[in-house]
This record gives structure tokens, sequence and C-alpha cells, in this order.
């Protein structure tokens, strides 16, 4: 077997941390400074959100995206409420029960929706079903923009849900781990999608986008920060060495880069998608608004693909494989995936497509 290739499109994780962040990085490895949050990295990169979203959000910088979401959930719930979400929602699906652990069970209730969008009429109904003493009291709406399957909700949509969840008495939170493929896909300012339209909190995603690591938690309504800081301590979120969270905020908000890095990989997306939808055999299962692509292969290609080295999942979302564009991506490694595919193809006999889920 040949050498694997250098970048894959299993995930968006799998890249490395893009040159702003890496440079920020180095520029606060300089010297001493206080810790817990209270450096002047952690304040600068606050600053910069608030300029961002053009309001003054109290942010806070955790780890990862389960974390952010489990927590900022957390802060929006009692232990007797319940939050709706997509039925393919990460809270739902990858996240081994963090939300409900977090808030102390706070329920999660499921609806569908095409596109990995929330069917509204699917909110109302669940919202308003019961109201009894009974059934965990309805509180929170949670959205994923950039969606589980690389959909975007436009700011018409988002129109639609802010009308909705007022009327419901409901609050919003929202899981950007993509967001910024989101901003990248529609074109329009943060706050179009954001607080605009009633989000009380975005959990705003640096890892995808190039940092190292580390999610800001973004509350729009203020008052349901209040404690958060406590929240994060007890969850083991609180950084002794802030900094280094906060810097590549600082690097990538000033630079640009968090924009650039999620219209590249966006660019990537919609280019491979083009050059597999011209195969034979290959169907593109979701429009391509992001940076990620389903695709319905024939399982002997799909087989053909992982013995050349490919690495992908076929268990995320509604099936089919999924094809992720990071900031890194070239048109060499698209190249060379459409080649092998390709190759694959030609030497396919068997063109049953691919039902069950096969493990990585
Ligand atoms: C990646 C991702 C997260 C965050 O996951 P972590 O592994 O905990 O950082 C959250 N939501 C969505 C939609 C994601 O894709």
């Amino acid at each position: 077997m040949r050498r694997e290739p250098l970048r894959q499109f299993a995930s968006d994780n799998g890249a490395g941390i893009c040159p702003e962040a890496w440079e920020a990085l180095a520029r606060a490895n300089s010297g001493h400074a206080p810790a817990y949050g209270e450096d002047r990295w952690t304040a600068r990169a606050a600053d910069l959100l608030r300029d961002l979203f053009e309001i003054d959000c109290e942010v806070f910088f955790v780890f990862n995206g389960t974390a952010a979401n489990a927590l900022a959930l957390a802060s929006l719930c009692q232990s007797y409420h319940s939050i709706i979400c997509h039925e393919l929602a990460h809270i739902e699906t990858d996240e081994c029960g963090a939300p409900e652990f977090f808030s102390n069970g706070t329920k999660l209730l499921l609806v569908p929706g095409a596109d990995g969008k929330v069917d509204l009429d699917a909110v109302r109904e669940t919202a308003l079903r019961r109201s009894d003493i009974h059934y965990p009291k309805p509180k929170v709406l949670s959205l994923t923009q950039a969606t589980e399957l690389g959909t975007v909700y436009s700011v018409e949509e988002l129109d639609r849900v802010s009308e909705a969840v007022r009327r419901l008495g409901l609050n919003v939170h929202m899981d950007g781990a993509r967001f910024a493929n989101a901003i990248a896909a529609l074109g329009v300012s943060p706050k179009e999608i954001t607080w605009k339209v009633g989000v009380d909190v975005l959990c705003f995603g640096g890892t995808k986008n190039g940092m190292p690591v580390g999610e800001a938690v973004v509350f729009f309504n203020r008052d349901a920060a209040a404690e958060f800081d406590y929240r994060c301590k007890q969850a083991g979120q609180l950084a002794s060495k802030m900094r280094f969270l906060a810097a590549p905020w600082v690097g990538m908000l000033e630079t640009g880069a968090w924009l650039r890095n999620a219209q590249h990989a966006n660019n990537m997306a919609r280019l491979l998608a083009e050059r597999l939808q011209a195969l034979p055999g290959v169907r593109i299962l979701n429009t391509v608004e992001a940076n990620a692509v389903f695709v319905e292969l024939p399982r002997g290609a799909a087989e053909a693909l992982r013995a050349a080295g490919w690495r992908f999942y076929s268990f995320i979302g509604s099936g089919g494989a999924r094809f992720m564009c990071s900031w890194d991506t070239t048109e060499q490694d698209i190249a060379d995936l459409v080649a092998d595919l390709n190759a694959a193809l030609r030497a396919e006999t068997s063109d049953a497509p691919i039902s069950a889920p096969v493990n990585p």
C-alpha cells in the first residue's frame, strides 16, 4: 500500500494550526502574564469579538465545542426544562449526553427537518404539545449554523425562527462550531444571524477554523451569563494559562484569517462537489453551502478509496460518505482524491450503494 495522503477529508479537525493563530501564540509566549483570564490577550480577544458582533456581549473561552454547548445550554435552563433541537444536532448525536449532564438533566426534545434544519411546524408542535406539569418545560431552541449536513440557515429562515421563538417564549442557543463557514457562505455581518435574530448565546468555533484548540461562548443575552465563570471552573474549563486560548482569536480576528479560512474551506468544498458530481455513480446528497460534501458512493468504490489510504466517515448525518474541507485543503488534494475515486469506480463491479454505517 502506498503512503497515506498528507491531508485528509475526514474532518476539519484533522487540519493543523493556521499561520495567523500560530504566530499569535508565539507572540503570547513571551514573558509572564496573569493567569485565569486576567491577561491582556483574553481582554483583547473579548473586545475583538464585541467589535465583530457590534454589541456589548459577554465572552468566555473554553477548550472545546462540547463544553461550550453543554455549559451554554445549562446556563439557559433549569433541570426540569427541555431543549428543542434537530434530530441530527451534535448536542444530541455527538456529545455523549454532556448537555443533559451539565444541566443536571434538562431533556433534549428532537425535531425533524430537511437539510439538517429544524422544521418550524415541528418546533411549534413540540413546544406547545403539552403545558402540564408532567412534561419537561420547553425553554430553549438550539440551532446549528452551519448545520451538521453542511447547509446554512439563511437570514430569512432565521427571521422566521426568531418570530416563532418569540411567540413561543423560547431562548435561542446557536451551535456555531462552523459559524465562520456560515458567515462566509452568506456574506453578511455576524450580527445579522445572531443577536438581531434573537440568539441569546452563540458557541463560536475556533478549532475547526484553524486554531489549535478553543471555542468562544458569546452571550448576547448578558443576564444569561451570570456566574458562567463558576460553571466553567467547576466543569474543568477554566484555563489557567488562558492567554493561549485567547491569543489565536486575537491573531485570527485582527488579520481576518477567521473569515478567509472559512471562505477557502467553503470554496474547496464547492470545487470538490463539482469534481465528484462529474464521476459516474457518485451522487451528491446535500446542497453544498459550507465546507462539507456528502456523497453516495458505490460500496466497492468506498472500500477501494479506504484501501488507497483515504479516511472518511460514513455514519455522520443521514448517511453517505462525508468529505470535509479545511483552511489548508489544496486543489491538488482534491485532484488526488478524485483521481483515486475515479480509478476505484472504473475497477468497480458491484454498484450497491452504501446503506449501513461503515467504521472509519
Ligand atoms: C465539532 C463540532 C462541535 C464541537 O465538538 P468538540 O469535539 O467537542 O470540539 C460542536 N458542534 C458541531 C456541529 C460540531 O461539528
